[in-house]
């Protein structure tokens, strides 16, 4: 950059302009810097160019990086390898020791590379490690990310004057006209451009290339929906660049058979009423292939949408996964559809006995006949609210229209 190099003289121009060594500290540096500006102050009838330097170099030497930038190459190198007329020496000074040394502040963060991993329930269970093939782009090793061959010189982009961004104006009105930054088109960014003779032959002057690479993912044992897995600079390399990280979101995939809620597990089991009533045992599968024996105690009696808990057969605990939730099982109890005389003859005589007696014929005449039809509850429940809701929008429209809530606001 910059055809490197400047001059390493006229580097001890600023400690002469405040009266001090090259190796004062930065207490001699403000003594120094308060007593020259008091002696120099326009108001006390001081040069106010002299003042003005002062300022300037006293910026400089006081931020130790920028002091140490300045030892270094001097103030030439600023003002040789300026090109964007109209910048001050010193915004130039801040960009030149933001490219060249990349120092705290001055890196950008690179983005990070989130991918969605897809994993099973027997995944998170067990415990996997995923082989994934991901193409990265990492510094080019031939130009070491300057994406020149060496000894060939970068110069500002004269697209951008070096800055990177382009300003247009776009009108947004009469007479108002909005400024708007974008990166420039001509150096995508970098504010720099190479010559086409110049470019490194292995990036082409994309100072990056392309890699494959395998990432070997460890899912542990326990590991939630949307928890991230981060392998650390692992995203694109850029110049100049703190590189991101690859993030991988654990992402369960609905299973068949069971629901997972945190640590626990929740799996349905449908019952015949013959086995709700009179005891069932099965043989349930679990995520690892182990088979759970679930039976009823002798005389016991599972009533319809009722659950029971095998303790520590759930979901193993994250870094802890030699602890386990629970597994829940649902019951849901399928009754015949209808029975014939006989069958009801025979359940009424071991059942226990009817809550309301059987009516009397004279009593029946009494009553008045009705037709009873199959509904669900919940639907028409729900139909009902939807009609109720629509009836009182239509009120509000009534009423001048309006959010209700925002007619009655306030200040
Ligand atoms: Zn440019
Ligand atoms: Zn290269």
């Amino acid at each position: 950059m910059f055809g490197r190099a400047p001059p390493k003289s006229n580097n001890t121009k600023y400690y002469e302009v405040l009266g001090v060594q090259k190796n004062a500290s930065p207490e001699e540096l403000k003594k120094a810097y308060r007593k020259a500006a008091i002696k120099h102050h326009p108001d006390k009838g001081g040069d106010p160019e002299k003042f003005k330097e002062l300022g300037q170099v006293y910026e400089v030497l006081s931020d130790p990086e920028k002091r140490e930038l300045y030892d270094e190459y001097g103030e030439d190198a600023l003002k040789n390898n300026g090109g964007g007329g109209g910048e001050s020496p010193f915004d130039i000074f801040e960009r030149f020791f933001k490219r060249q040394n990349g120092g705290p502040g001055g890196k950008r963060k690179g983005e990070d590379a989130v991918h969605a991993l897809k994993v099973s329930l027997e995944d998170l269970y067990n415990g996997t490690t995923k082989k994934l093939s991901l193409s990265r782009n990492v510094i080019c090793t031939k130009c070491t990310g300057k994406g020149a061959k060496s000894g060939a010189s970068m110069k500002w982009c004269s697209g951008c004057q070096g800055s990177g961004k382009k300003v247009s104006y776009r009108q947004i009105g009469p007479g108002m006209a909005q400024q708007m930054h974008h990166p420039c088109n001509e150096c995508k960014g970098t504010g720099e451009t190479i010559s086409q003779k110049d470019r490194c032959p292995q990036c082409k002057g994309d100072k990056v290339v392309n890699e494959k690479k395998v990432l070997e993912v460890h899912v542990e044992k326990g590991m939630q929906n949307g928890q991230k897995i981060k392998f650390r600079g692992q995203a694109d390399e850029a110049p100049d660049t703190d590189t991101g990280d690859i993030v991988f979101v654990v992402t369960q995939k609905a299973h068949p058979k069971f629901k997972r809620q945190g640590d626990d597990l929740f799996v349905e089991h449908k019952l015949s009423l013959t086995e709700a009533l009179c005891g069932f045992q099965f043989a349930l599968t679990h995520l690892d292939g182990r088979q759970l024996l679930i039976k009823t105690n002798p005389g016991e009696v599972i009533k319809p949408d009722s659950a029971k808990a095998v303790n520590d057969e759930g979901m193993p605990m994250y870094g802890r996964s030699f602890m386990k939730g629970k597994l829940y099982i649902q019951f849901n109890v399928e009754f015949p559809g209808s029975l014939t005389g006989e069958q009801s003859k025979a359940l009424e005589g071991v059942l226990p006995p009817r809550k309301s007696p059987q009516l009397k014929d004279t009593k029946i005449d009494e009553c008045e006949e009705t037709t009873l039809h199959d509904v669900r509850i919940e639907e028409e429940m729900a139909r009902k609210q939807a009609q109720t809701r629509e009836a009182h929008d239509e009120d509000d429209d009534m009423h001048g229209g309006g959010h209700p809530g925002v007619q009655c606001a306030q200040q």
